[in-house]
């Protein structure tokens, strides 16, 4: 069912993003319900332009429908293209044009977008048509530009703990006086835990959403009409309401939080959610709200339900790195997307969509994500983000493949998560050294290794572990660079052990790999 309204006495047109969908945005509070009306589109550019994963797809068009037809309920007047319209052009700028056409708003409005591409056409689009667009300070986060900006002004590179001390004093969260809860900001040396080469059969199954009518709907539609995109929907299951939103939760306070710091780097084969909240998804779409999450981990710890390590790691997640990474985008945008520091240029390999490959650690994250468009964070950046680097993917390749395969995905937080903290694409403003390790590193933290056919303890030969050949050719091919950071001094200690034997027939095997991957 498409939304019209019935004349064209629009005063104030509110545009409302997929990734913007919550009744409490301060724009709402701008709109008269008689005079005003909000404008959502679903258009093919926004599913194409990188060809997107269907399970991101139908979380979006679901949600968004699902959005609109509560802003009804409550009496919004509501215009919605909806893909399959006749009319649609499937551009937003497209769409905006004929909107204005037909409604002829005074103004439009709009909250700050999650993405600079989407804001630029917005504002080059109204210009056009001259018509006012007033963009609105998004504040469902809780440290705005501005905010982030003046914390930014004069350090060359910026901290994240810095940032996220601030932030704790400043909202008083686990915090007694102006020290912190536990006389500790941080208990990282308590959430390193693994669960050995057996793996755990225990952990609490994240909770799941049946598909109602609505998300059928879109289902078949992005089953027709995406056929070719990545991903399946076999077992879509996301949250795409504000009560399923509420009810994720719940489930991952009650079920998962306690134990979320001490397993929180931990991979197990068949387990792809572990401890983790897998509320990325809907706080990125609004239908949560940063500081509820927060009030509810903090609450459990408080009433003794969850130690400690567990909730302030999570807090430090929300209030920390997702506030923190938002800042560095707006601040950084548009130049931010063009570093390549370490100059890589590879093309993303193919099996990175269809995860047939026979290295176990990428095998299992890119089957997890063909299944679920989800990898947790651990598999992000120390899997398949350290995979890309060390083979050489140009970073913005891979923040495009990024894009295109995660359900949460939007690209003010995967622009400073890919290219800055897993790429080193900023050469260290985000992350103070690349993460780069061997095949070790997985074998300790995972249980991948253990059914994989090679060895991660080798760099040569047949069975050498692919992540390790490449770890070690990529401190060797980037010395110059990353040799001088103090916090790469060990490793390059260990590099320089090496025989020129040994260097020479890792070279060629990394040569080789290249090849075979490219
Ligand atoms: P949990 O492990 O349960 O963490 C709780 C919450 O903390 C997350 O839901 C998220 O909202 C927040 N969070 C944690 N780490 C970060 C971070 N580094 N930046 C921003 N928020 C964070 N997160 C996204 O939401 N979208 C992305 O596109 C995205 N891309 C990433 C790409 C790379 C290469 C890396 C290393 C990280 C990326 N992250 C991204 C951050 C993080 O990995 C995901 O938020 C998290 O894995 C999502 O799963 P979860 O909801 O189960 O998170
Ligand atoms: Fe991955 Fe290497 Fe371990 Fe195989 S041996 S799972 S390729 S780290």
């Amino acid at each position: 069912m498409n939304y019209q309204p019935s004349d064209k006495s629009i005063r104030n047109m509110l545009v409302i993003f997929g990734d913007q969908l919550s009744m409490e945005a301060t724009a709402f509070n701008e709109l008269d319900k008689k005079l005003d009306a909000v404008l959502m589109m679903e258009v093919d550019h926004e599913a194409t332009y990188i060809p997107q994963h269907k399970i991101r797809l139908v979380l979006f068009f679901s949600a968004m429908r699902h959005f609109r037809d509560a802003l009804v309920k409550k009496g919004y007047r509501v215009l919605y293209t909806e893909l399959e319209d006749q009319e649609n052009t499937h551009s937003f700028a497209g769409e905006i044009e004929r909107f204005v056409h037909s409604c002829q708003p005074h103004q439009v409005l709009v909250t700050e977008p999650g993405d600079y591409r989407v804001l630029s056409t917005l504002r080059n689009s109204l210009k056009a048509l001259s018509v006012p667009l007033n963009v609105l300070p998004d504040d469902h986060f809780m440290c705005s530009q501005e905010e982030f900006k003046e914390f930014a002004q004069g350090q060359g590179s910026l901290l994240l703990e810095r940032f996220y001390r601030s932030m704790r004093r400043r909202y008083g969260v686990l915090m007694q006086g102006d020290e912190p809860e536990g006389g500790q900001w941080n208990y990282d040396k308590d959430n390193r835990e693994s669960f050995g080469k057996e793996g755990s059969l225990n952990v609490p199954r994240v909770k799941t959403f049946e598909p109602d009518p609505i998300t059928r709907e879109v289902i078949h539609l992005v089953e027709k009409r995406y056929a070719d995109n990545p991903g399946h929907l076999d077992f879509f299951d996301y949250p795409v309401t504000r009560q399923h939103a509420l009810e994720a939760l719940e489930d991952f306070i009650a079920n998962r939080l306690p134990d979320f710091g001490r397993y929180q780097d931990a991979m197990v084969t068949g387990h792809p959610y572990l401890y983790h909240s897998r509320l990325a998804c809907v706080l990125n779409l609004h239908l949560l709200d940063p500081r509820e999450v927060i009030d509810a981990a903090v609450s459990s710890y408080y009433s003794g339900k969850a130690p400690l390590n567990s909730v302030e790691g999570f807090v430090r997640q929300i209030l920390g790195w997702r506030e923190y990474v938002r800042g560095v985008y707006w601040l950084k945008m548009p130049d931010y997307e063009h570093q390549n520091a370490l100059n890589a240029q590879l093309e993303m390999p193919v099996f990175m969509w269809t995860a047939e490959t026979d290295m176990r650690c990428l095998q299992t994250c890119l089957q997890q994500l063909v299944d679920h468009a989800y990898a947790h964070h651990i598999q992000r950046l120390m899997v398949l983000g350290l995979f890309s680097i060390l083979l050489g993917v140009n970073p913005w390749k891979v923040h495009e493949w990024h894009m295109s395969m995660y359900a949460d995905a939007v690209d003010w937080v995967s622009v400073p998560n890919v290219l800055g903290m897993s790429q080193y694409a900023d050469g260290g403003f985000l992350a103070t050294k690349p993460y780069a390790a061997s095949g070790n590193y997985i074998q300790k933290m995972s249980n991948y290794c253990r059914d994989c056919c090679y060895n991660p303890k080798q760099a040569s030969g047949e069975k050498a572990c692919p992540i390790t050949t490449l770890y070690w050719d990529f401190l060797d091919r980037h010395r110059e660079v990353i040799r001088v950071n103090h916090r790469m001094k060990f490793q390059y200690s260990n590099l320089m052990r090496k025989s020129d034997e040994e260097m020479s027939a890792i070279r060629q095997q990394a040569e080789s790999l290249r090849k075979r991957f490219t």
